[in-house]
């Protein structure tokens, strides 16, 4: 794509816990390497630093060296730490090493050493290396509670040593992690803990009042951040209305911005998809009928018959945890039996026995004609998952943003979501009058059984009883642009709104 580059470009640094695909482990590793991406294709200049974790695979870094060694603090001495230089999808990236055991272990969290202790060290060796090598970014975009912390030691350290420039802006991607944290651990990385255990600073404003010790980075980083940002318009207001979070972020209003993530249109295309055994867009979709036929026939469910009911293949992919509505995936199992329909779901409990739960379902239908339940993490099976599906499931409890029902729809998938979150931005119901022209999926709004079944008994009503239109759905869908050149340009206009130009 021949993208405009934007006028008077600046340079963005991302400091963040995660990085697709290096070290991801959710979303957010999406996102970073999605913003970071089109905003150096828009002609900023753009670096991500990153906690050198011992399990990434270096092989997947370009041209990795070591460039410096230097000192940064905590807990009362210097560690000696590495910064090295490497390029990952073309950006460039700073990987911090330090040389005690932190993001030492064979995942990206998890590891045995303290996680809130490492990443506060973390976000101090960023400013460090800043200082020591004189780099004065525009912007230094923080994410999540992990590196939260920044905006603290910037305003309340750096600021009054050589840094001055830069201006701070968080991104929360899910509003339930909040970085708890002590007095003495926040002292640790050289700022004063007490000092902030204040309302107007970083109390847990869940313990005001009987718990002075206990602050959250999260609620530190809103408070000092010049900018705050979350990744959908609806979570945005959810989040105002209710949630633990709400006063201070009703208190910081006019610096808070809801902006939708985008996905990455260059891995998700079922033009060019190297995982499809057949490829499809918007103008050419014969291809999609024949991933459905090679996942039916992969996965040993009935191929449609001519003269029988039409079998809408449905799918859910997704982790297996609480805020994903579990109680309406299993529901949905039975449900589309019931409705002689299809379905398939991919996904990975963390939760012992949620996964348990979800075996047993497996046991009692994997050998059927009808669902799949498969129990794993796979990138391939995604793919051809949503090239194959009719329906694309999320019937999420709350949901800050959601990726699956864009991918979903980009591969002609109908979604089928809960109104709630970037849910709510991004699907808008076929009955609704009021919205026509946006209408592309089918949406309820109860956490019950009832409303969730009544929006399924729809998209498979249009699918069976109104062929034209369902096509009409489908062809819609695959021509949506939810990628990046569509929403990194909100992030440009925050940034420019917070920057401080050279005189
Ligand atoms: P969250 O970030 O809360 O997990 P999102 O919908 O924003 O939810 O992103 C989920 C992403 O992870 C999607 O790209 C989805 O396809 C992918 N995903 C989730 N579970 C699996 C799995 N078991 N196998 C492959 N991909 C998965």
């Amino acid at each position: 794509v021949d993208l405009q580059k934007d006028s008077d470009p600046m340079h963005i640094v991302h400091v963040t816990a995660e990085m697709a695909p290096i070290a991801k482990v959710g979303g957010l590793g999406d996102v970073v390497t999605g913003l970071a991406r089109a905003c150096l294709m828009r002609g900023h200049t753009v670096d991500v630093f990153l906690p050198f974790y011992e399990c990434i695979n270096k092989q997947n870094i370009k041209e990795l060296t070591l460039a410096n060694t230097y000192n940064s603090y905590y807990d009362g001495s210097w560690i000696p730490t590495n910064v090295y230089r490497g390029v990952v999808l073309g950006i460039p990236v700073l990987f911090i090493e330090p040389s005690n055991n932190f993001f030492k272990g064979q995942s990206v969290y998890g590891g045995s050493y303290d996680e809130l202790d490492a990443y506060l060290f973390f976000t101090r060796a960023c400013l460090e290396w800043m200082q020591v090598s004189a780099t004065q970014p525009d912007i230094i975009h923080v994410h999540e509670w992990q590196t939260a912390g920044l905006p603290l030691l910037y305003w309340d350290m750096y600021q009054y040593l050589s840094l001055q420039k830069p201006r701070i802006v968080l991104t929360i991607h899910n509003m339930e992690h909040y970085g708890e944290c002590r007095q003495e651990q926040l002292s640790k990385c050289g700022l004063d803990g007490s000092t902030y255990a204040t309302e107007e600073k970083a109390m847990d404003d869940r313990t005001i009042g009987h718990n002075p010790e206990r602050l959250s980075l999260l609620k530190g980083g809103i408070v000092y951040s010049n900018a705050v940002v979350t990744v959908s318009p609806t979570y945005l207001k959810e989040t105002l209305c209710s949630g633990w979070l709400s006063a201070t972020l009703i208190r910081h209003r006019d610096k808070y911005f809801g902006i939708l993530n985008g996905i990455d249109t260059a891995i998700w295309n079922p033009a060019t998809d190297a995982f499809l055994p057949a490829k499809f867009d918007a103008n050419q979709i014969e291809g999609k009928k024949i991933c459905k036929l090679f996942v039916q026939r992969g996965l040993g469910l009935a191929p449609e018959a001519r003269d029988s009911a039409k079998m809408p293949l449905v799918i859910c992919i997704t982790r297996l945890v609480a805020q994903k509505g579990l109680h309406l995936i299993t529901n949905a199992i039975r449900h589309v039996e019931a409705l002689g329909g299809q379905m398939v779901i991919l996904g990975t409990a963390p939760d012992a026995r949620v996964g348990r739960e979800f075996e047993g379902l497996a046991e009692l239908h994997n050998q059927g004609p009808s669902i799949r339940i498969l129990l794993m993490y796979s990138e391939e099976l995604s793919h051809m998952l949503y090239a194959a599906a009719d329906i694309v499931l999320v019937p999420s409890i709350y949901e800050p943003c959601g990726l699956s029902q864009m991918i979903g729809m980009r591969y002609g998938a109908v979604p089928v979501v809960r109104k709630t979150g970037g849910l709510a931005d991004t699907v808008f119901d076929m009955d609704d009058q009021s919205n026509p022209e946006m209408a592309n999926g089918f949406v309820f709004e109860g956490i019950d059984e009832g409303s969730f079944n009544w929006a399924l008994d729809r998209a498979f009503s249009y699918y069976r009883e109104k062929p034209d239109e369902w096509r009409g759905i489908v062809k819609k869908v695959l021509q949506m642009d939810n990628s990046w050149n569509n929403t990194a340009g909100k992030y440009v206009d925050v940034y420019n709104s917070v920057r401080v130009r050279d005189r």
